[in-house]
Formats: C-alpha cells, sequence, structure tokens
C-alpha cells in the first residue's frame, strides 16, 4: 500500500497512511481499540454489537474517557493554580454536549456547569445538580430565564450587556437574593481559530468592550441585589495554543487590578476554548500544559499590578466530551466521481449534517475508520457525505479509506463528541439519533433517538387539525 500515490485531489495536511485502518492516537477515545476480529471496540463493547442494538447513527461515548478528561481539568488547574497561590474553579460547558448523565458525571466529579439558556438550566436542575455549581451564560437572556437562573438559586450569571444589570437586580430584589455576577468583556483578542469562533474580536456581539468594563461594574456594585464577583472572557473555541489566553489575561489583569481599588474581585474566569485533535494532522496541547501556562500568566500579572492571584475559572466543554465521542454509521452507497485528474469517492452514510452540522458550518475536518472490519485493500481517497438535500453535506472531507468500503459496512468518525449532538436538527425529517454511553462493556441509552411518531406528533395538521384551521387559541 504505500508505494501508492497520494490523491492530488487530497489536502496538503492529509497523509497517505500506510494502513488506513489505524486509530490514530488522541483521536480516538482511550477505551476504542480493535477487537480480535478486526473491528472497532469502545470500552470492550463492539461497533457491530453497537449499531445491531441502537442502530445507526449513533453517538457514542466513553464514559472513562469523559470522566477523565473532566477529572484531568480539574486536578490540573487546581495544581497549578494552588501552585501560584490560589484556586481554580472548572465549569464544564454545557453547550458541548449536555444530559442529565453528564451533568451528573461532571459535577459528581467536582466540575461546575455552565449552562447557556433556560433549556440547558433545565436539564441540569432536572439531572438534580446544585444549583449553586451553576454559571448561567447567554447574550440574550430572557427576563424569566434570569427569573428561574435567580429563584433556582444559581452560582453565577455571567452579565452580557449593560442592559442586563437591571434585570438580574431587579429578578434578584424579587426574591430577595443576592445573585453573584461576573461581567462578560470582549478583550479584543484574536484567537487564531476559524472566523467564526473567535468570540472576543471587537465586532461581534459577546459582552462588553474592556474599556467600557469599569463603568459597568460600578452600576453592577451600585445594585444591593447584586455581588460582583469578577470579569469573564471567552476568547474563541478549538485554539491550539495559550497565546491568545495570555494576552486575554494580561488585559484583564489591568483591568481587574483597577476594580480592586473599588471593592473585591475575587475572580477571573477566562472561559473555554481549549483545542482537540479531530485528526492525525493536529495535536491538541495537554490540559496539564494548557493551566500551568495560564497560571504563570495569571501570576506574573498579578505580581507586575502588586495584586493576590485571582481564582481563576475556567469553562472547557469541547476538550473534555469532544474526543469521548464517536459516531458510527452505516454505509448505503459508494459512488466515484471522475474529475480531470483524478477520482474522488463518495461514501454516503445514513446521517450528515443533521447530526454533524458542524462541516457545513465551521468547514470542520474529521477523521473516520472502517467500524465493523479492517480491510488489506490499499486506501482510496473518500468523501464521506450524508444523505440530506444539499452539496454541502459533508461528514468527512477528505480520508483514505480502504478501497473495498462497500454498502453495510459501518463507519465511525471519532471526535464527535462536542458540538454534534447539541447542534443537530431535523432537516429533511430525519429522527436525531440517541446517544449511547459505553463503559466496562457495558453500553447504555443516555439520550433516547427519536422516531418518525415523534416528529409527526409535533405537526399541529396531524395531531390537532383546529390549530390549523383556527389559528391558536389562548
Ligand atoms: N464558555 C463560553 C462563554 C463559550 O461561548 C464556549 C463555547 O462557545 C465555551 C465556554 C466552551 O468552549 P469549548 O467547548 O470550545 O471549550
Amino acid at each position: 500500500m504505500s508505494e501508492m500515490l497520494p490523491n492530488p485531489l487530497a489536502p496538503e495536511w492529509l497523509a497517505l497512511p500506510a494502513d488506513a485502518n489505524t486509530l490514530h492516537p488522541g483521536v480516538w477515545s482511550r477505551g476504542a481499540s480493535r477487537d480480535a476480529s478486526g473491528g472497532i471496540e469502545v470500552a470492550g463493547v463492539s461497533a457491530r454489537t453497537l449499531a445491531e442494538t441502537f442502530g445507526t447513527p449513533l453517538y457514542v461515548i466513553d464514559e472513562a474517557d469523559a470522566r477523565a478528561r473532566a477529572s484531568d481539568a480539574l486536578a490540573a488547574f487546581g495544581r497549578e493554580f494552588a501552585r501560584v497561590g490560589s484556586s481554580a474553579k472548572v465549569y464544564y460547558a454545557g453547550k458541548a454536549f449536555l444530559s442529565a448523565e453528564v451533568a451528573r458525571w461532571v459535577t459528581g466529579d467536582g466540575l461546575h456547569l455552565d449552562v447557556a439558556s433556560g433549556g440547558e438550566l433545565a436539564v441540569a436542575l432536572a439531572a438534580g445538580v446544585d444549583a449553586r455549581v451553576i454559571g448561567l451564560h447567554g447574550n440574550n437572556k430572557s427576563v424569566s430565564e434570569i427569573d428561574r437562573a435567580v429563584a433556582a438559586g444559581v452560582g453565577v450569571i455571567i452579565i452580557d450587556s449593560l442592559i442586563e444589570i437591571d434585570r438580574v437586580a431587579e429578578a434578584a430584589d424579587r426574591h430577595g437574593r443576592r445573585q453573584p455576577v461576573r461581567l462578560r468583556v470582549n478583550s479584543g483578542v484574536h484567537a487564531h481559530t476559524h472566523q467564526y469562533l473567535a468570540t472576543a474580536r471587537e465586532d461581534q456581539k459577546f459582552g462588553i468592550a474592556l474599556t467600557d468594563a469599569e463603568a459597568a461594574v460600578a452600576e453592577i456594585r451600585a445594585h444591593p441585589g447584586l455581588e460582583f464577583i469578577g470579569l469573564h472572557s471567552h476568547i474563541g473555541s478549538q485554539i491550539f495554543d495559550t497565546d491568545g489566553f495570555a494576552e486575554s489575561a494580561r488585559r484583564l489583569m489591568e483591568v481587574h487590578a483597577r476594580l480592586l481599588g473599588d471593592g473585591p474581585v475575587p475572580e477571573l474566569n477566562l472561559g473555554g476554548g481549549f483545542g482537540i485533535a479531530y485528526t492525525g494532522a493536529d495535536v491538541a496541547m495537554p490540559i496539564a500544559d494548557i493551566a500551568a501556562a495560564l497560571a504563570d500568566i495569571v501570576a506574573a500579572e498579578a505580581e507586575r499590578l502588586g495584586v493576590p492571584v485571582p481564582i481563576v475559572a475556567v469553562e472547557p466543554g469541547r476538550s473534555i466530551i469532544g474526543p469521548a465521542g464517536m459516531t458510527l454509521y452505516e454505509v448505503g452507497t459508494v459512488k466515484d466521481v471522475r474529475l480531470d485528474d483524478a477520482v474522488r469517492r463518495y461514501v454516503s452514510v445514513d446521517g450528515g449534517m443533521s447530526d454533524n452540522a458542524r462541516p457545513a458550518l465551521y468547514e470542520a475536518d474529521y477523521a473516520a475508520r472502517l467500524a465493523n472490519r479492517i480491510s488489506p485493500v490499499a486506501p482510496a481517497l473518500s468523501r464521506v457525505v450524508g444523505k440530506h438535500c444539499e452539496s454541502g453535506d459533508i461528514v468527512v472531507d477528505a480520508e483514505y479509506l480502504p478501497g473495498d468500503v462497500q454498502p453495510g459496512d459501518l463507519l465511525a468518525v471519532p471526535a464527535t463528541g462536542a458540538y454534534c449532538f447539541s447542534l443537530a436538527s431535523n432537516y429533511n425529517y430525519l429522527a436525531r439519533p440517541p446517544v449511547v454511553a459505553v463503559a466496562d462493556g457495558v453500553a447504555r441509552v443516555i439520550v433516547r433517538g427519536e422516531t418518525e411518531a415523534d416528529l409527526l406528533s409535533r405537526d399541529a395538521g396531524l395531531t390537532a387539525p383546529d390549530v390549523i384551521k383556527n389559528g391558536p387559541t389562548t
């Protein structure tokens, strides 16, 4: 196989593999391997068994891997900030993937939980998560979302605009609470990532300009019902180095130090966004190195400014749940498309942009492997596509798959634990797949898959014809 030439249609980063069956370490969950038959297994359960039992497409989460990543993050930040005389809080960013089980795993393992809507808050509370470890985000929280959060006793609300100061203060007064709040600021740091993910540039919707932060904090402090606990910044997602965090921390610490002149500022939240490996070409920074770098930067700034090292909070989502997940699909059709000087193989699977919107949204790259067997056949450059009516319905833009991939084969796409289930849709009336957690040789459903009946039950033309005819009644 290794004598083959790379397909000229392959992107530069995609190397022609010596063996297109290898599971690249770092891209697959730690519990993923090839079993004696050659098929992929996760935590002792084979892909074939998973597909037979739960159907495809199927989101699979390696529970031990997700929990280890959560605990590793907590331990690393705790250790590194203790080293510089402070402490750290790690919020799991629920937007990456949230279900009752996952909320219980991460909070049970000592993390805090970041929710970004009333719906995410509802999941966390229904799961029995202690409201005091929850932080509520959102650039347009409704008055009722704020009210529910305050009533529930959430640990912190991240204020995203000046308008929200009064809204949160009014809710605090209504419920006789003193509500801890952070202020989300836009540090102006350009993270090295896809432009849509770089959320701390000036020209975007999140937070308020750092230059306006002192006035905003003065306003917050003027409300007896609000307790200001610190600044918050999130510079983007899928970031592979610490330069952006360092620059953001420097800018925030300047303001943080000035704010200390007028009252306590115990914490500083640097957000999430730590990158993960989606393909063999990506190299993710170990969480211990990220934590060490951030502790050094914050401590150095605190010393330069003559202030105590704050309690630092971070909010990783993707780096905890992303690598722990994979999606299983069944191949339906295989088609070779002849272009001028090369052939691109299109491998169609039974899901697509409805279960993974990231390639369409961000041109995100993924990897794929045959999951029901290994094959000795020379690899062919393949594009894994879904079954939706969009040419942009791409699951894996470019991958070398064994040349004999055929209908009925199972394909596994790794690193789909984050922002796949949570961004899923019903485009083309596809039912959203179930989520299965696998641990110690046992697989169990943690989110039920939708059925066609679920989808039809929402169509009022079928279930409540009067609504269609007469309009809703109030
Ligand atoms: N915190 C905030 C405010 C975010 O907007 C996000 C993602 O968009 C995160 C944390 C989590 O980012 P990631 O999943 O990349 O770690």
